[in-house]
Parts: C-alpha cells; structure tokens; sequence
C-alpha cells in the first residue's frame, strides 16, 4: 500500500515523498496523549495501561518521564509552558509546576467526581478545555473499573478564579479537541457508545463566541472512515490532521477530506514537533511514529 493516499491535489504538497515514516518505539500498552517541548527537545506521551508518561527524544532515547502517572492520558502546555494533562485513575486534570510537583487544577463538577479526563488544549487567554467521557474508567486497562457521577460533559476550567463551567452537554463520549489556529473554531471528537451497535463518531464544530469564552452550533464537520477520530491535531492553516483506523486522515477546514498518510496500525493521537513542528508524532496503538509533513502545527502548543 502506498504510503500516501491523495483524495484532493492539494495533499501532494502537504507530504514529502522521500520522508520515512519511521518508527520511534514498540511494545508499550496504547499510547496517546503526545506533546512535543520544543524548549526541551523532547516528546512526552502516555502509555495508558502501564500507568506511565515516556519521553522521547531524537537521538533515539526512550525513557519513563513519569511512573505511576494516574493512568495520564491527553497532554498540552499552558500558556508559560506547563505540562498541563489528564488522569483516568484519579479522575481529576493536573498541572506540573516548573519545581516538578503536581497540582489538581479540577476533579470535581457540582459536588461529583469527574469521569475520566481524556484530552486537554490550553487557549490563548489561559482557559484549558477538556473532555470528560466514561470510557477511561469502563475498564480496569486503562485506569481502573469506577462508576461514573456525571454525564460526558465538554468543560472549560479557568485557572485565574478555579471556575469549571460545562460547555457542552450533548455528547455520548467528547475525546480529543483542538481549536482552530485564530481560536474562532473549536472542533471535538464525538467518540461515544463505543459499545454499542452503532457507536456515534465524528467530529464537531463550534464557533467561539466574541467573548472568546463561550460556543454555540456543533455541526457535524466530518466523519473518519475506517476507525474514528480519538485525537487530532490542526496545522498552521487551520487543515485538520486526525487519527483513524488506518493511519492519519488530513481534512481542510471546509470538510474536504484531503488525504491519508498509512500506518500500520490503528492511530489513537498525533501532534506537530520536532524543527519547525513539521515532524507529525503519531501513536499507533502500541507503537510510536513520526513522519515530516510538509505542513507546519499550529504556532502552540
Ligand atoms: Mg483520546
């Protein structure tokens, strides 16, 4: 199979014919969550079941960052760089200060407890949004069998006054999020009933209000076939880069699908990094890739 699959003319300039996807790393768990610290030179990913947050860095080197994590599973950095990221196990969003220790920003929502947080994006004005599915505690693999206390809630947590305000309330399982390079558009995956016959999977979007703080609308933007979308990541030209069963889907922002780059498993997250954040790091299942694109990630994180 061909290592490019070109659905618009418009891709062939997106990808680089002679740029390996190249596998960094096997054997781990399921991998997700990747956020790349340009500062540091380094990859950051969950490896959700074996409870640990690794490190990568290009001269090959793949070490534990952070063991146990709290069954981590989405990453990003807030506006002064910190790793911002989500818990299954302890239910709860964290925030790793600059000396290394580890505060909960938010675990609780009208007296309850927060499902699972599965992924997380910092806006510019310092607000982080997040998803709060079930599925993260359905199982005892990726962070223990608990029940549930609140519906699947989309959230924005503002660190300036400690808020926690439901943004959406209409979805069966919300997963990745990311916001559109001008932060006009928030797109959020609908993964849910991922037991059911006829799961409900796609990607929503919203406009963001002139307040910067709200939404409204949450069409249905695209839909990925084979597989669904878990996590996703949007270039400097606002195109959507998303995780599929078979590899990375590329969307432009009017919902034209644009191509497919083929990995050999299924693709659970990806993010920008590397020199100039062209290199696309992509968890496939139990194994790490990267691959250079043609294509810049959006200026942050
Ligand atoms: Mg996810």
């Amino acid at each position: 199979m061909d290592q490019f699959e070109i659905l618009d003319p418009r891709f062939k300039s997106f990808v680089l014919p002679n740029a390996p996807l190249t596998k960094l790393g096997e054997g781990f768990g399921w991998l997700e969550g990747p956020v790349w610290f340009a500062d540091l030179n380094c990859l950051l990913v969950s490896d959700i079941p074996n409870d640990r947050i690794m490190r990568w860095t290009p001269d090959g080197t793949l070490s534990v960052f952070r063991q146990p994590s709290g069954f981590a599973n989405g990453h990003y950095r807030d506006m002064q760089g910190r790793l911002i990221g989500c818990s299954h196990r302890n239910r709860c969003i964290t925030r790793t200060e600059i000396d290394g220790t580890v505060t909960v920003l938010a675990d609780r929502h009208d007296g309850k407890r927060l499902n699972s947080p599965n992924d997380i994006v910092c806006k510019s004005d310092g607000t982080i949004w997040f998803s709060d599915p079930h599925y993260g505690i359905n199982t005892d693999y990726e962070g223990g069998k608990q029940e549930p206390e609140l519906p699947p809630y989309l959230y924005r947590f503002d660190p300036r006054d400690g808020s926690l305000r439901v943004m959406a309330d209409d979805f069966a399982g919300p997963n990745g999020l990311a916001f559109s390079p001008d932060e006009r558009l928030l797109y959020v995956a609908e993964s849910g009933g991922q037991f059911d016959e006829n799961p409900t999977r796609h990607i929503r979007v919203f406009d963001v209000l002139d307040d910067g703080r709200t939404i409204s609308g949450g069409r249905i933007f695209h839909k990925v076939s084979p597989g669904f979308t878990d996590g996703f990541r949007v270039d400097e030209d606002g195109n959507v880069w998303s995780s599929a069963g078979d590899g990375v889907h590329c969307i432009a922002p009017d919902g034209t699908p644009l191509g497919v780059i083929h990995v050999p498993f299924t693709v659970s997250n990806l993010t920008f990094g590397g020199r100039n954040r062209a290199q696309l790091f992509i968890c496939a299942s139990h194994s790490l890739y990267a691959i250079y694109t043609n294509r810049r990630g959006a200026q942050r994180p």
